[in-house]
């Protein structure tokens, strides 16, 4: 990192939504405050309160992405995301217990999963849900989709879905329930690795005030 980087702002990279609401008081505790809503602005950077952090608005599986590759030193992300991504360049310095849900397998109430040799899944989680089908030792065909995975099942694309559920009424409302658990699912604080090292005394300083704003479980 030359010496004009470490002179910007540090850039946090949050998506909008679910993420943004939550992680909106915790940086509050810290003292910083974005200067608009991403909801109204159409601006993709908006800056703080404070001239040393902005953030930048991103689509929740591009953040790990950025903050990989230093397009931003901080980054908010579910831990469903994480695992899919990797985790290749980044710290994970804290979970930050906001947007908490469970990523699951659902499919029909009838489903008994002992009883066949294969199953498809439909999900946007693919590694997710290669690895806990191959932990299981079920044979199964992945069939990325980009959203609405309920959908799948109703029309004979897949037999099962791998999503996350949260009250679990969007199943529901479909006629499907959760079969097995993968993981709980919190957003976590994510860091790049050499903003972590060069950028260290800043950084720690709004970790520390981030992770005594956590919120308890
Ligand atoms: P629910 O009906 O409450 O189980 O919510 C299910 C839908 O909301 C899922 O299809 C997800 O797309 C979305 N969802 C719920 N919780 C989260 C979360 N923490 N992060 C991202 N998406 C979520």
């Amino acid at each position: 990192m030359n010496a004009t980087e470490q002179g910007r702002p540090l850039r946090v990279a949050l998506s909008k939504g679910r993420i943004f609401n939550e992680t909106l008081p915790l940086f509050e505790a810290a003292g910083i405050v974005p200067t608009e809503d991403p909801e109204k602005s159409r601006k993709l950077i908006i800056p703080s309160n404070v001239p040393d952090v902005e953030f930048l608005i991103v689509r929740a599986s591009d953040v790990p992405t950025y903050v990989q590759y230093a397009g931003a030193d901080i980054g908010v992300v579910g831990k469903d995301v994480l695992m899919e991504h990797g985790g290749e360049g980044l710290v994970e310095p804290i979970d930050l217990n906001i947007a908490r849900c469970k990523l699951m397998v659902a499919g029909f109430p009838d489903t008994d999963l002992e009883s066949r040799s294969r199953f498809r899944v439909a999900t946007k989680f693919t590694e997710c849900a290669r690895r806990h089908f191959a932990a299981k030792g079920r044979q199964v065909t992945i069939i990325k989709l980009y959203g609405s995975m309920e959908l799948a099942p109703l029309v004979g694309l897949s037999d099962l879905i791998v999503d996350v559920v949260d009250t679990g009424s969007t199943l529901r409302a479909n006629g499907l329930v959760p079969l097995e658990h993968i993981s709980d699912v919190s957003s976590r604080l994510i860091v790049n690795r050499a903003s972590m090292k060069v950028r260290h005394t800043r950084i720690h300083e709004i970790l520390n005030q981030l992770s005594k704003a956590v919120p308890l479980t």
